[in-house]
């Protein structure tokens, strides 16, 4: 998956659980608040209630007072005389304009310093009383004033031996004076009555029982988004272990690795430490599965996954990429660079011959490319930087790279990445992208090495040897590109291109009447083991028409140790077609006196290593070479001795009865024009 559509993934599900987690937290809010404003208006009204109750009677004690005191009554006489028209006595306190208190009964006072409020939609004026509100607190003088904790004391009190349920509820259990102002003969006097604010228990019990029936209605969508939330976030869990799961593992996937890794990079702690990026392979796990059975494949990585689980520790992760690869983050300690590195190795051989034990009749083996991840340290290594930038696709594409050298190869191989590595693969690459173009655009072009008889010192031969002419990078030389042509087979395609071209050059020369030089092609071994190569090669020949003695087929010494049957039948069908056939290369690399028994061969190249190294290493090669020689005669063999530069090697070979010499003492391969100047020069 792409890297965006990875982080979408991870948006979207660390988005999920958020708003939900917020719309909870806001309607509790909102619940706690909207419970507190409906008891405070349900009491407020309760209490309300009760106070519009006090006023009419306070306004009654005002009416009879003030019809006293217009029948001539002093306001004493008047208080006095209240007395039996309300059958009851009732304190108050009358203030004159200035106010003073004028009139006081009763044996508590208003406390002019603290007013209450009620809300019930009318504006009344009212005031503590000096002994029943002494322990209200200052600031505290609203609904406050009324305390709490008595009620929810007393509502709880049971119920008294032999008392009624109806009497239980009507006990009073709170009880709170103040006074109340009442109108009162104009602006004259102030009037304030004495009132009892109280509270019987089943007031109390409404409170309660409205309280718990707006919570129970509030808790009803309040539990419906606490469970959605924890849904939510089960949810999210069982996504977030759906997102990273390996269907085929059963562990980690990849996405999960590319998360996690970084995470591990990222952590400030790790800073000073080296880590190691590892691409691991099971080889030939598709021929496995072809051989055994996709469902033992699958059980085979299953296995693979549970070992390195237990292998693998909190500060280290790993998954797996795709196919039978593994990626693994493992820490690496030691003193310094090599140590660590040497310690890495280790722990990963180890894990590959552990590996290799999984399934101990069968044979499986491993290899393992690792990048080394050393700490981000400014010059002097004084402070170590967060790897925020590390990217873990491009550490383990690296990982992957050093894996690539051991591609393919039968033993157990760890590889440590380097720049180099990468460079050669890009080079491959380019190589393999390119190189069908440049063959259709014929930008590899025949160069021509001269031989020489060093008997006569005359032109006798010549070597096509290719030069890719890029028209991007210029001028390639082979060991550039043939070992790629090699390993991707499109040397055959190369081989039959440079076969026709020195066909054709061969008739050209014809027609211009030119000295004929005989030209000797290589033939790669992969191509040589294919079958019917002879008539192959004769069509390419014929489709120019130059005599088949010209031409020579070179076949590397090396291709011999392939498939013999094949090579001898090859070799003996091109023998009778005309063609010379010759080993080159002989003495490179490992010999073998029977391949020159076995296959009838007209020329024996001799390789240019007999005459290098040291002086006593050049006397000993000069033995083989004399014997060589004699041996190739014997055999009727045409000898050529190649990469010779020097005058001596050329005087020695000459004295050994060497048939032909091909080195830069005499020339270096060059173009065919200049080659055909040279042929002209030497007539
Ligand atoms: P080779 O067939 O052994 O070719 C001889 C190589 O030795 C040539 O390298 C040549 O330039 C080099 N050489 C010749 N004289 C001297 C000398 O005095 N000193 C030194 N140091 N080197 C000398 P070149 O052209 O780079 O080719 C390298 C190899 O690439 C060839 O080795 C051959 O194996 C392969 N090759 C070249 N052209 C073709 C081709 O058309 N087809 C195939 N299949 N292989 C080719
Ligand atoms: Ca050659
Ligand atoms: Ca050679």
């Amino acid at each position: 998956m792409s890297s965006a559509g990875e982080k979408r993934i991870g948006k979207l599900y660390r988005k999920r659980v958020w708003p939900s987690i917020f719309i909870l937290v806001f309607f509790g809010v909102a619940c706690v608040a909207t419970f507190a404003v409906f008891l405070y208006l349900f009491v407020m009204c309760i209490m309300g209630t009760k106070v519009v109750g006090h006023y009419e009677d306070a306004q009654q004690v005002s009416g009879i007072l003030s019809a006293l005191m217009d029948g001539g009554d002093t306001l004493e006489e008047a208080a006095e005389e209240m007395h039996d028209y309300i059958l009851a006595d009732r304190d108050i306190c009358v203030l004159d304009r200035d106010r003073n208190i004028v009139l006081l009964t009763g044996d508590s006072e208003p406390d002019f310093g603290m007013r209450l409020q009620f809300a019930v939609g009318r504006d009344f004026t009212a005031v503590a009383d000096s002994k029943s509100f002494i322990a209200a607190d200052e600031g505290l003088r609203t609904i406050q004033a009324i305390p709490v904790r008595d009620i929810v004391g007393s509502v709880f009190e049971p119920m008294g031996r032999g008392e009624t349920r109806a009497q239980w509820l009507d006990e009073t259990v709170i009880r709170q004076d103040y006074w109340l102002r009442a109108p009162f003969r104009d602006q004259e006097y102030a009037l304030y009555v004495k009132c009892s604010l109280q509270a019987q228990r089943q007031d109390i019990v409404y409170v309660y029982l409205f309280g718990f029936g707006v919570m129970a209605l509030l808790m009803i969508p309040m539990i419906l988004l606490f469970v959605n939330t924890i849904r939510t976030a089960l949810m999210q869990r069982k996504m977030s272990s759906l997102i990273y799961l390996d269907t085929v593992t059963g562990g980690r996937n990849w996405m999960y690795f590319q998360n996690y890794a970084h995470r591990i990079l990222c952590r400030i702690w790790n800073n000073k430490k080296t880590f190691a990026l590892v691409n691991l392979h099971l080889e030939r796990y598709q021929n496995y599965r072809a051989c055994y059975g996709v469902k033992a494949g699958d059980e085979l990585l299953e296995a693979m996954n549970g070992f390195l689980n237990a292998r693998v520790s909190k500060n280290e992760t790993f998954a797996r990429y795709e196919g039978a690869d593994f990626g693994l983050l493992l820490t690496c300690a030691g003193e310094n660079d090599e140590e660590r590195q040497e310690n890495c190795r280790k722990r990963v051989r180890s894990l590959l011959a552990e590996l290799t034990g999984l399934r101990p009749n069968q044979k499986i083996h491993f290899h393992a490319g690792i990048d080394m991840i050393p700490p981000y340290a400014d010059q002097d290594s004084k402070w170590y930087h967060r790897r925020k930038d590390a990217d873990v696709e491009q550490l383990y594409t690296y990982a992957n790279a050093a894996r690539l050298e051991s591609d393919g190869m039968e033993e157990q191989r760890i590889t440590f990445f380097d720049h180099d590595m990468l460079g050669r693969q890009k080079w491959e690459r380019w190589v393999e992208d390119n190189m069908e173009a440049a063959l259709h655009n014929e930008e590899f072009q025949v160069y021509l090495q001269p031989k020489y008889s060093p008997a006569s010192g005359k032109l006798v031969g010549a070597e096509a040897l290719v030069r890719w002419i890029s028209l991007s990078t210029g001028l390639i030389t082979p060991s550039h590109f043939i070992p790629i042509f090699e390993r991707t087979g499109f040397i055959t395609q190369l081989d039959d291109y440079m076969i026709s071209r020195v066909a054709k050059m061969q008739a050209e020369w014809m027609i211009q009447r030119r000295k004929m030089i005989p030209v000797s092609v290589n033939v790669s071994r992969a191509h040589f083991a294919q079958e019917g190569l002879a008539e192959h090669i004769c069509e390419l020949v014929d489709a120019y028409g130059p005599s088949h003695e010209l031409i020579e087929l070179e076949v590397t010494e090396s291709a011999f140790f392939d498939d013999k049957e094949i090579l001898v039948e090859t070799v003996k069908q091109l023998k009778a077609y005309g063609f010379r056939v010759s080993m080159d290369d002989f003495g490179a690399g490992y010999s073998s006196l029977n391949s020159l028994k076995d296959i009838p061969l007209d020329v024996l190249k001799l390789d240019g290593e007999f005459f290098q190294g040291d002086e006593e290493g050049a006397k000993r090669g000069e033995i083989v070479v004399r014997e060589a020689i004699r041996l190739a005669r014997d055999l009727d063999m045409c000898v050529v001795a190649e990469g010779i530069e020097k005058k001596e090697q050329v005087d020695f070979l000459a004295r050994q009865g060497c048939d032909m010499i091909q080195g830069f003492y005499y020339a270096k391969p060059m173009p065919v024009e200049e080659f055909e100047k040279k042929v002209e020069e030497d007539a």
